[in-house]
């Protein structure tokens, strides 16, 4: 496993694309520049790691495309110390990216062969997220609750309850919802029990699924 001065430059290129698809926030694009995102996929795909693209990992699930990452991060308006709770650890490189914009990640993933490689992995390069939780994403973790932001990613067929109830007031819930494709939904908690929702376009997840294996 090896970071290279040719793959930093590829790196620059993918930041350079997100920033022409809208991704303004420089923290994002500087965690773009920095994660090593060859690292988070099978080596078959190496060369193909710094093209706006989803590819295959482990149990059948996919890592992001890098422009849904740095979407989903700049909407959510992520800032230093906030708490984060994430559904769908997978490779682990969303996560990545919160850490580099200096969270606290409590992170959950119910595909067991993912939640083992990615736990070991991360930490591995230097990213190192408050807990690993084996759990299902449905329930969200409300020993750590309430957080400040909640992101979900994996499509998920309806809004979980538990999530919007581990918001604080003025925290935010991104999930996208729907079943075969998704809307990216954005939950606002307004008090304890107003929420505004916006609508923010359509987006293709792996399904958020229930019961752990
Ligand atoms: N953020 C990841 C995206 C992985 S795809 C990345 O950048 O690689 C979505 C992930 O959500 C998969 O790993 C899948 O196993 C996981 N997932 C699906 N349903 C879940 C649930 N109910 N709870 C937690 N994780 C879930």
């Amino acid at each position: 496993m090896r970071d290279t001065t040719k793959h930093q430059g590829l790196r620059n290129q993918l930041a350079s694309i997100l920033e022409a698809k809208g991704i303004t926030d420089k923290s994002i694009l500087n965690a773009v520049r920095n994660i090593p995102r060859h690292l988070f996929i099978d080596s078959s795909f190496e060369e193909h790691a710094y093209q706006d693209k989803a590819f295959p990992i482990a149990a059948n699930q996919t890592i992001s495309h890098p422009y849904t990452v740095a979407f989903q991060s700049q909407v959510l308006d992520i800032k230093k110390g906030e708490k984060i709770l994430e559904i769908g650890t997978g490779s682990g490189y969303q996560t990545a990216v919160l850490l580099e914009l200096k969270t606290m990640v409590y992170t959950i993933e119910r595909q067991h062969e993912l939640f083992k490689k990615t736990s070991v992995f991360l930490p591995k390069i230097g990213y190192r997220p408050k807990r690993f939780i084996f759990g299902d994403g449905y329930k969200g973790f409300p020993q750590q609750s309430p957080y400040d932001k909640i992101i979900v990613t994996a499509g998920a067929p309806f809004v979980p309850k538990a999530l919007l109830a581990q918001l604080r007031v003025g925290g935010k819930l991104l999930i996208p919802v729907g079943e075969g494709e998704q809307v990216m939904t954005l939950f606002i908690r307004k008090s304890l029990k107003e929420f505004e929702k916006h609508e923010l376009g359509d987006f293709r997840f792996v399904p958020m699924l229930k019961e752990k294996n």
